[in-house]
């Protein structure tokens, strides 16, 4: 399939509205370009108008109106609306998911597999839609009944990063119709064009189920302006943002001063520890996995690597050799295990960061070359990195969104390793490989990893959609996908029914009117 004719299929041009209710689209076409390119080849793939102000206002509107009837029709009638979702997302997964390889440059079977998750959520959510619960209690009044109940909450803003331009949406998006809600979608604008192939296939649900404008919208625009806008609107109750630590610090800091409702889920520095008693034959794919799978872009890639120092000889002879495999190049080529990174500033990090290792005193073990020459013309290529390092290095602390992992020895017991992992500003994903249970249940216990993920014998990365994905610290906090995530896109309420003929007051309270 070819790129022209993904394009074409989603009704993608040249130069697209950069604004959408549903079926209809922005007319702006003064406020700037965007321009989306394959960080493979350098090339324009397409240009966004960037939405203006007014288009803003336009979404908002139609968004606030369709919520007064999108709200009112049953859950699991909004359910079967994300199953129809679902089906056409199962249609154009091939599309979709080679769209998401030429525009982020994850290889295509990160691409496909970032389509079966938005396909697997809408399956969860259709289940959640009959499972809306709340609990109900017995009064300590006679003849009343207490319950509690979940009702939508409004138009939500869904703000998301480049590294998964489409499953992020789903993510939040299908749950939160489910809940009754409509959704204002801000792409990242490295990745507008997925965005709008996904605008396009929900437009199509939403026609031939005679729906409204307004219930899935879409406005690409930058952080700074529409980003901004949404975080300071009031008529956006709850706020889901994906992104860097410090744009989801001011977003937290905007947000909260209007009391609005927060979803961040930021950066991650995630470790995986090898104890004595790992299985290396399990071990080092998954590390290999997680620290270059995505070229090192996925918020919860193996960034640090604390091994026991009786078995670090053998994993770093086992990991440059699995290293010294890899394929980097063409992300739509089968054989390739590490596409480019999203652009040359991502490229600039990496080097700065090597740069700051060396300076350190830190020993690159295996790559740390940016490439050149035929293949890598667009100057996104980077050669996925070992360095050994030490975990208070102020380098080693902060997220580098590129594929460098740092080799990090640990001494004695297995709480060292845990103090050490833990010992990051970040929290979001950890893993431990080792056959000892005492060392695992260690690590899973109360004074264990203090991060939202944490997996025994198996990586960092690649996580399920069923359980909620979130993490502590400077992650943010918040809790998205499986579980009971769908909880945040609702407002509670608790009931109490009088039916009795008296009108006791709780707490055996008397008042009496004379
Ligand atoms: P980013 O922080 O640069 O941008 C994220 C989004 O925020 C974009 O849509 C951007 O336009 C928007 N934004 C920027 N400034 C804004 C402002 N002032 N107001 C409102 N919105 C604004 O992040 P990125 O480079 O696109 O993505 C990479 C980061 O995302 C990494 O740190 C990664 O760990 C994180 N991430 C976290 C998760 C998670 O679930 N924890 C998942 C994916 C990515």
């Amino acid at each position: 399939m070819q790129l022209s004719e993904i394009l074409r299929g989603f009704g993608i041009g040249e130069y697209n509205p950069g604004a959408s209710t549903g079926g209809q689209w922005g007319k702006t076409t003064d406020h700037g370009v965007i321009t989306s390119r394959s960080p493979a080849t350098g090339e324009a793939i397409g240009s966004v108008y960037a939405a203006s102000h007014q288009d803003y206002e336009w979404v908002m509107d139609a968004a606030t109106k369709a919520f007064t009837v999108w709200r009112s029709i049953p859950a699991p009638r909004r359910g079967e609306v994300v199953r129809k979702i679902g089906l056409k997302l199962r249609e154009y997964k091939e599309a979709l998911g080679r769209l998401v390889s030429h525009e982020n440059g994850k290889i295509l079977q990160e691409g496909l597999g970032e389509v079966q998750e938005m396909i697997d959520i809408a399956d969860f959510a259709v289940g959640q839609s009959r499972q809306l619960y709340g609990f109900t209690m017995h009064s300590e009044r006679p003849a009343h009944r207490m319950y509690e109940q979940y009702h939508p909450l409004g138009p939500i803003g869904v703000i998301t990063a480049f590294n998964f331009p489409v499953a992020v949406w789903a993510w939040n998006a299908l749950l939160a119709a489910v809940c009754g809600d409509v959704i204002v979608w801000k792409p990242a604008s490295k990745t507008p064009l997925t965005a709008i192939a996904v605008q396009r296939i929900v437009a199509q649900v939403l026609h031939e189920q005679d729906l409204p404008e307004g219930i899935f919208n879409l406005i690409i625009g930058g952080g700074s302006t529409i980003g901004e806008a949404m975080l300071k609107d009031r008529r956006l109750p709850l706020i889901s943002l994906t992104g860097s630590t410090p744009v989801g610090k001011h977003a937290a800091t905007v947000v909260s001063n209007r009391l609005g409702k927060l979803i961040l889920e930021l950066g991650g520095n995630n470790a995986i520890i090898l104890t004595e008693h790992a299985d290396l034959k399990l071990a080092i794919p998954a590390v290999v996995f997680g620290a270059v799978g995505t070229a090192g872009q996925r918020c919860t890639t193996t960034r640090r690597l604390i091994v026991h120092e009786a078995i670090l000889n053998s994993v770093q002879k086992a990991l440059v050799h699995a290293y010294a495999s890899l394929r980097i190049g063409d992300p739509l080529d089968p054989k390739t295990h590490v596409g480019p990174l999203i652009d040359t500033d991502a490229v600039r990090q990496f080097s700065e960061a090597l740069e700051q290792v060396r300076h350190e005193g830190g020993e690159i073990l295996f790559g740390g070359k940016v490439l050149s020459g035929p293949g890598y013309g667009s100057r996104c290529y980077v050669e996925p990195t070992l360095v050994t390092a030490r975990n208070d290095w102020s380098i080693v602390q902060q997220e580098t969104f590129a594929p460098i992992l740092y080799l990090i020895p640990y001494t004695g017991d297995v709480r060292n390793a845990i103090a050490l992992q833990n010992a990051v500003p970040q929290g979001l994903s950890s893993a431990i490989f080792t056959n000892d249970l005492r060392e695992s249940e260690i690590f899973l216990s109360e004074i264990g990893s203090d991060c939202g993920i944490a997996n025994v014998n198996i990586g960092t990365s690649g996580a399920e959609i069923g359980g909620a994905f979130g993490g502590e610290k400077d992650t943010g906090g918040g809790r998205e996908s499986g579980s009971d995530a769908w909880k945040a896109y609702m407002r509670r309420q608790t009931n109490t029914i009088n039916f009795g003929t008296e009108l006791p007051l709780a707490q055996g309270i008397r008042f009496e009117l004379s």
